[in-house]
């Protein structure tokens, strides 16, 4: 899965891992990066080997190399790998995509690969669906395979409000509910758990932060290491908050500016029309979807927020034209 794994990247895994070893392979899950503690109640979660932390990486290379297939969920290029990118490119096994970001990388011999698909874990879930035609749902998904599925939809669609949201996605998630598992429970141990200082950080964030920009229909947050450490906020107290610019009248692009350890890492939220996927691949050396995408940059934080600034008037027109 990719860098910062976020509830699809996790979910699709761990729901894929789980149909392999029911159907006897053995099977090592990998993420380059940690992830946020939101997502730690996410049902085989222990197996996940971190390549960033030190006890992890010797075996994740050694897994890697002896692999006889890879399979690479919620991600197309192998940049957001970061250092475990290389990895796997080296890795002589066979590689196989699932995932749903545009633009992919060539590097997979089979691709499960839509732009379409609300959800890397909506893909999983087509697949075991199409591989065994006329098995129930409960003959061939468990309980907690219907769990990390859902939270991986659930999430990449916005609790279900995003434009990604298909007639596919609700038959999905019906016949994912018939495992049993308890759906509003996953919504709640995602979204309704987070630790005071979480509500008030961001209390802090949307009164002082928040800027607005009327002419380009755009909002923007900026957060400064220092800011995020008198605030003690981890990378997933951050998450999401991008989201909020978009609940400002008129607004149609919200951007959130993080300093953390030196990098800036960009989130770029949109609606309707307006791509910030073109704006985050051709300034900020990111991609993602056409209504949410991110970026990096290696600049400081203002010279990174200034080129932002700069580059608006030129996307004035299509911001403006977003119905
Ligand atoms: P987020 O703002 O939640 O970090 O990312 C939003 C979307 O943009 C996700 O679909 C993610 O995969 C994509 N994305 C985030 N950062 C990057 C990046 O650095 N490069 C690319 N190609 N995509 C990114
Ligand atoms: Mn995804």
């Amino acid at each position: 899965m990719h860098r910062d794994p976020d509830a699809d990247a996790l979910g699709s895994s761990l729901g894929w891992a789980s149909y392999l070893i029911q159907k006897g392979h053995a099977v090592t899950v990998i993420s380059p990066t940690d992830y946020t503690a939101n997502l730690a109640w996410l049902p085989g979660i222990e197996q996940v080997l971190i390549y960033e932390r030190a006890g992890d990486q010797r075996i994740c290379k050694t897994k890697i190399e002896e692999a006889s297939l890879i399979c690479c969920l919620d991600f197309s290029v192998l940049s957001r790998l970061k250092d475990l990118g290389k990895v796997v490119q080296d890795a002589k096994a066979d590689k196989m995509m699932i995932d749903h970001h545009l633009e992919p990388e060539h590097f997979a011999k089979w691709m499960i690969w839509d732009t379409y698909a609300a959800a890397t874990a909506q893909l999983v879930y087509s697949l075991i669906r199409e591989m065994e035609p006329g098995a129930a749902v409960t003959d061939v998904i468990n309980k907690s395979m219907a769990e990390c599925l859902y939270a991986g939809i659930m999430t990449d669609t916005g609790s279900f409000r995003h434009a990604n949201v298909t007639p596919e996605v609700h038959l999905a998630v019906a016949d994912l509910m018939l495992t049993g598992f308890d759906a509003s429970r996953v919504h709640r141990l995602i979204y309704d758990n987070a630790p005071l200082s979480r509500l008030q950080f961001l209390g802090y964030v949307l009164s002082q932060k928040l800027i607005v920009i009327p002419e380009f229909r755009t909002a923007y947050m900026v957060l400064t290491e220092a800011e995020l450490i008198r605030y003690n906020s981890s990378p997933g107290e951050t998450e999401g908050i991008v989201n909020y610019g978009l609940q400002v009248e008129n607004v149609v692009m919200s951007a959130l500016f993080i300093e953390r350890k030196g990098e800036i890492k960009i989130s770029f939220r949109s609606v309707g029309g307006f791509s910030v996927r073109d704006l985050a691949s051709s300034h900020f050396s990111g991609g993602g979807h056409k209504n949410a995408s991110g970026g990096r940059s290696e600049q400081s934080i203002k010279e990174t927020v200034d080129r932002f600034l700069s580059v608006l008037p030129s996307y004035r027109e299509a911001l403006l034209s977003v119905d």
